[in-house]
């Protein structure tokens, strides 16, 4: 199985019916390139930036720029698509002002930590427009809930790009700007969030979290915290045919994308780019190769009239085992 899995190294991501699967990258920390580039994967899908603050507390802007800088280099021109800082919850940085919160999955986290301390976002927009001069850089928002917070996000930006601009800073202009579509919130008006964005990137764990009210650590409703939740699949199903419509790139960038039974389910949901661990990219491009579209479509149809998740888990396992 080893073997098999080190020759999928050199081998395109493409299905038995020749549809080629685009596999990304999730990293936090410039040490992974070494997986990104052994594995052959295209480019980063998920760059979390909170391990910077978390590691240095409040970097000051040059400091970012030349760590991002270094990012953009080693992944070669391949897309870098650069989350901006998911602080707050459980991914608290010792350095920075947290306030202590009753429910702080529900409270101020990730765009809404960066929208009121926005010195900081600001500082960070900056170093991120300024390191697309030396890459393919993308910047999206995490933990987008509505359109005004995407219009907030977009004022910023619009901001730090003036800024540079009058202090004849390069940078790219046409930077592709997405969101983390994470909060079922988004996901119900995917249609119009997909007019005023780039692309959509799916964080399937904390949609699930969100969707269904469970805590994504919490070992004692863990077994209540289901990918399969028919619920779950169908607002992923809105997702990629909102991104599809408004012909914008869409990729799941949540732990079921390297979940090797979630793969024909998300292949035949329409969507067409995974972004993952490193580490799964191999064992993810030896099942793509085994499956054909049309048989994964057909699974989804299937699996529309199953209102159990834990039936359509059993499906999907089943039908990985008679590929493999
Ligand atoms: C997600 O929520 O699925 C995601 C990819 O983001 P994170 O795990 O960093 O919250
Ligand atoms: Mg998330």
């Amino acid at each position: 199985y080893v073997c098999e899995l080190a020759l999928m190294q050199g081998e395109p991501s493409v299905t038995k019916d020749g549809v080629n699967i685009m596999l990304f990258s999730n990293i936090e920390t410039n040490d992974e390139f070494g997986k990104v580039n052994e594995y052959k994967s295209d480019g980063v899908g998920l760059y979390r930036t909170e391990y910077i603050y978390m590691e240095h507390g409040d970097v000051d802007e040059d400091t970012q720029f030349n760590i991002l800088k270094e990012a953009a280099e080693l992944n070669y021109g391949r897309p870098l698509t650069i989350r901006t800082f998911d602080l707050g919850s459980d991914k608290l940085s010792k350095y920075m002002p947290h306030p202590k919160e009753q429910n702080p999955a529900m409270g101020l986290r990730a765009i809404r930590y960066s929208l009121k301390y926005s010195h900081f976002f600001m500082k960070q927009l900056r170093a991120v427009l300024r390191v697309s001069a030396f890459g393919n850089v993308k910047l999206m928002f995490p933990m987008i809930s509505g359109l005004e917070e995407l219009r907030d996000c977009k004022n910023a930006l619009n901001e730090a790009k003036r800024q540079l601009r009058d202090e004849g800073v390069v940078f790219n202009e046409n930077i592709r700007v997405g969101v983390m579509m994470e909060l079922p919130s988004l996901a119900v008006i995917s249609e119009m969030a997909a007019l005023e964005v780039d692309f959509f990137s799916v964080g399937t764990n904390d949609l699930i979290q969100y969707a269904l009210g469970i805590d994504r650590n919490n070992e004692y409703v863990a077994y209540l915290y289901e990918p399969c939740h028919p619920a779950v699949r169908s607002l992923l199903k809105k997702i990629v045919s909102s991104a599809n419509t408004a012909k914008i790139e869409c990729t799941v960038c949540g732990e079921m994308a390297g979940e090797p039974k979630y793969i024909p389910l998300l292949i035949g949901m329409g969507y067409r780019q995974l972004s993952m661990s490193p580490s799964s990219i191999l064992r993810a491009r030896m099942i793509i190769r085994s499956l054909n579209v049309s048989d994964c479509e057909e699974l989804v149809r299937d699996l529309t009239s199953c209102p159990y998740a834990k039936d359509a888990e059993d499906r999907l396992m089943e039908f990985i085992r008679n590929k493999s």
